[in-house]
């Protein structure tokens, strides 16, 4: 099961000017094995949508509420969210020096398991994952983040998906910044992942470019803080073409 429900979800950040709100009611549904895609402007609050599932600090939630599977993501510190099996990737991802790429992976791997994974196994499926989403072993050893490409970065994120393997991952703008051999080996990773039993992807992003390789079932568009259309995959042929004018005017 992984079934992520966000219902009527309103979220303010903190602003030198005070709180502002940003998310004004969003009701999402992302059920068993669907792939998901939300698309909006830039400034639209998709970003803000991803750290509030994520628990950022900076995000107040003045309303609604987000359940997997049935329970309560909200009131959950970021670790619990994860080890209930959410997982994000961020727009802007840190930098952690001093941590290597394999240890970084260990650690979460077993912070989410509660013991470590047996050292030989998880050894070659970290290779097998670099691999195949074309980095060299050697990455293993850099610090994590640190020095990164814009395609290292990605492809860094989407080795994390396949190795913790979550119940529903939300991607955050992850084809900004990958030149279209980048953004295939990513995709092509997303796809491993939503090929296996039953997982949830929440995709973010403002191109359609990314959505000819990952296809989605759903499309969401989003504008002002919340959801002014969704569809199939042919509302993103439709923006592709049209852009968002018409939903940015009709909320002017
Ligand atoms: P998107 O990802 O769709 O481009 P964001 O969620 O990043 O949109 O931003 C939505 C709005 O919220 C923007 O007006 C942005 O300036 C504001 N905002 C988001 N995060 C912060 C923050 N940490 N501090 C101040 N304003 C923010
Ligand atoms: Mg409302
Ligand atoms: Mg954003």
């Amino acid at each position: 099961m992984s079934k992520l429900v966000i219902t009527d979800l309103h979220v303010t950040v903190d602003t030198e000017d005070g709180p502002k709100e940003i998310l004004k009611g969003v009701t999402l549904t992302i059920n068993d094995g669907e792939t998901h895609a939300i698309m909006g402007p830039n400034g639209s609050g998709k970003s803000t949508l991803a750290y509030s599932i994520a628990g950022h600090p900076k995000y107040t939630i003045t309303g609604g509420t987000v359940t997997l599977d049935g329970q309560d993501v909200l009131s959950l510190s970021v670790d619990e969210r994860a080890r209930a099996g959410l997982f994000l990737a961020m727009q802007y991802p840190v930098e952690v020096p001093g941590v290597s790429v394999s240890n970084f992976l260990r650690t979460a791997k077993t912070a989410l398991d509660g013991e470590a994974p047996k050292l030989r196994t998880w050894v070659k499926d970290v290779n097998a994952a670099l691999e195949q989403l074309n980095l060299d072993p050697s990455f293993g050893t850099r610090s994590v983040n640190e020095g990164f490409s814009g395609g290292e970065k990605k492809r860094h994120e989407i080795a994390q998906l396949e190795l913790l393997d979550p119940k529903v991952a939300v991607l955050d703008e992850t084809d900004s910044g990958l030149d279209i051999d980048a953004l295939k080996v990513v995709s092509e990773g997303v796809n491993r992942f939503r090929a296996r039993e039953g997982k949830g992807v929440l995709l973010i992003t403002h191109y359609t470019r990314i959505l000819r390789y990952i296809e989605p079932d759903f499309v969401h568009v989003f504008v002002d803080g919340k959801v002014a259309e969704s569809g199939g995959k042919e509302l993103a042929e439709q923006l592709e073409a049209n852009g968002y004018d018409k939903y940015v005017k009709a909320n002017a």
